[in-house]
């Protein structure tokens, strides 16, 4: 699943291929993804010009004056910059071609992303308003975290991937935070001190950051490449590690489902 790092490296990737220019055609072979492809988007797109590419959690927002194009990625979405189009290939839903020649193609094999309009001048768009900051918004800090887990008994991992308090931490990079800060994943969120949400934001922030700069090194592979993009591999300290010995201590990486998701902690390092 792509997870933030690859959403921004994705950002990255496309920007620069349209920023500034204006769209020449939208074609739309299935709109059958989480919801349809609104059926007048081409009247909305076409003749227009995209500003800039923002993000904000796994949402890919193409800016057009005020309105914008929200494009998520899914499950198993992916958007590749093309300078000469290839045929299509099965699960390629929608190009979109810049004047210039240049296209956009979004290929999604089980559908769960998303292309909506989100028309200026209208109340922020549901996915968007209830989302908490962003992991490197200076408003995601110890003393935020701190404040708001003082009532949650519910373990620190969920409280992590919990995108109204901080949004883009998945399941790979909770795990691993939570190994490099040191914290045990089932840690009841009001019991742990302000300095360990110190240890936790850092964490947090230096295994996103690690991420999207080995994403950065596959970039080229946004623009004129038919295979599948990568998805950014870490040395990872715990996740998928269950049994083999920690990478700082060599006791046994333990594993449980906590919220449904595989959580793995090295019972020594992490308390
Ligand atoms: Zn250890």
């Amino acid at each position: 699943m792509p997870e933030l790092p690859e959403v921004e490296t994705t950002r990255r990737g496309v920007e620069p291929q349209v920023a500034g220019r204006r769209i020449h055609a939208l074609q739309v072979y299935d709109r059958r993804l989480r919801w349809p492809v609104p059926g007048d988007l081409q009247l909305h797109l076409v003749g227009r010009s995209i500003d800039r590419v923002d993000r904000r959690s796994k949402y890919l927002l193409f800016r057009l004056g005020s309105d914008t194009l929200l494009v998520h990625l899914g499950m198993t979405g992916s958007l590749r910059v093309f300078h000469t189009l290839p045929p299509r290939r099965a699960h390629d839903h929608v190009d979109l071609t810049m004047e210039g020649g240049v296209t956009l193609r979004y290929n999604d094999p089980r559908r769960f992303g998303a292309i909506l309009w989100l028309p200026g001048g209208e109340p922020e768009h549901a996915l968007l308003a209830s989302l908490g900051p962003e992991p490197f918004d200076p408003a995601f800090d110890a003393a935020y975290f701190w404040r708001e887990t003082r009532r949650r008994t519910a373990a620190i991992k969920l409280a992590l991937m919990d995108n109204h308090l901080v949004v883009g931490v998945g399941n790979i990079y909770a795990n691993e935070a939570l190994f490099r800060a040191g914290i045990r994943p089932t840690t009841p969120s009001h019991r742990l001190t302000r300095p360990r949400f110190a240890r936790l934001v850092d964490a947090v922030r230096a295994v996103l950051t690690e991420a999207i700069a080995k994403g950065g090194s596959t970039l080229r592979d946004y623009v004129d490449a038919t295979g599948e993009p990568g998805y950014f591999q870490l040395d990872y300290f715990v996740y998928g590690r269950e049994d083999a010995p920690c990478r700082v201590c060599g006791t046994p990486i333990r594993h449980r489902r906590l919220g449904g998701r595989a959580s793995f902690w090295c019972p020594a390092c992490q308390r």
